[in-house]
């Protein structure tokens, strides 16, 4: 892996990875957030009724679908900026303070500021550039040459890692560097029947070669709600895998009535089993944390041994 180093998101070997606090949310290489929502927006009442649930569980960011880029054009494509007030409106009376909203068109960071500043500015966005844009540089430079809002890059399901890291460089290098880089697999044949082939393992890599928290995104990575003989969902797993490498963030498609969801209705949770999955996601975030420690321990102990070995 060969990322060149004079780029603003990638680290040379001691320099700080890049935290910010939007709408008094921390987003760093050590945070920890879950966004679950709506894939898309279809109605008031759903939204209504996931936010409402999001509240209950003390959960302050979710993930609502406005404009959807879909695989074919007789789909559904969300509802566009007809349905943004009452999102925004909804997200106030709940408390959320961020919501991932993919934009597919530089035009629509406008619309969102419109509507967010219509209703008041009751929440906040961060911007997700979806996978199919994740080398439209036009649209990754507008969203760059703003500040307003953070930016959830999404790998390019087609393309490298690096290639992917330095699609995002165009945003950093608008001047915007409040990133954070999503894993949500690649498109491979070798990933059936899973949706994708599952990416986690770079959670590492991405860590390590530049400043972005990363995000994982288990739904659009499995795309099913089948679980194994020992009664956990893929989702579940999938998702533990990436919190126990030290995950950001975690983008969770969830729905009130998944059969009847406008976009990816065979990989929306219920609300009924959100707390079920923050409460796996919990146990899985505490081993972790442990395990930086032992991890940590183990490692001083041996720069000791290596300085000790030096004075012989
Ligand atoms: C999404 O998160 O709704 C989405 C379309 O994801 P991706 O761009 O990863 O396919
Ligand atoms: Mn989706």
């Amino acid at each position: 892996m060969t990322f060149a180093k004079q780029l603003r998101l990638l680290k040379p070997a001691c320099s700080v990875p890049h935290a910010f606090t939007y709408q008094e949310q921390v987003f760093s290489q050590d945070s920890f957030s879950i966004f679950a929502g709506l894939c898309a927006v279809d109605n008031r009442a759903s939204v209504e009724k996931t936010m409402r649930c999001l509240a209950s569980l003390g959960l302050t960011c979710t993930r609502m679908g406005a404009y959807k880029p879909r695989t074919t054009p007789y789909q559904f494509q969300g509802h566009g900026s007809s349905c943004l007030p009452y999102v925004f409106e909804l997200a106030g009376k709940y408390g959320i303070k961020v919501i991932a909203m993919e934009v597919t068109h530089d035009r629509q960071i406008a619309e969102i500021q419109h509507a967010l500043a219509q209703t008041g500015n009751p929440t906040g966005v961060m911007l997700q550039i979806g996978t199919r844009n994740a080398q439209n540089y036009e649209l990754l430079s507008s969203v760059g040459n703003q500040t307003d809002f953070p930016i959830l890059y999404k790998r390019g399901y087609g393309i490298t890692l690096e290639e992917s890291v330095l699609a995002a460089e165009y945003i950093a290098k608008g001047g915007n560097q409040n990133i954070v880089f999503c894993l949500r697999g690649v498109k491979t044949l070798l990933g059936q029947p899973h949706r994708n082939l599952v990416d986690f393992a770079h959670l590492p890599i991405v860590k390590r070669q530049s400043k972005m928290p990363v995000c994982i995104d288990p739904s659009h990575s499995v795309g099913n709600l089948l679980s194994a003989p020992d009664k956990i969902l893929d989702i579940f797993h999938i998702a533990a895998s990436g919190v126990i490498m030290g995950a950001n963030m975690i983008l969770l498609d969830i729905h009130p009535d998944p059969a009847h969801a406008c976009v990816d209705s065979e990989q929306a949770l219920t609300l009924d089993s959100l707390p079920w999955f923050i409460e796996d996601m919990m146990l899985v975030r505490e081993t972790y944390l442990k395990r930086t420690q032992l991890n940590q321990r183990h490692a001083i102990k041996k720069h000791v041994q290596t300085q000790e070995a030096a004075w012989v």
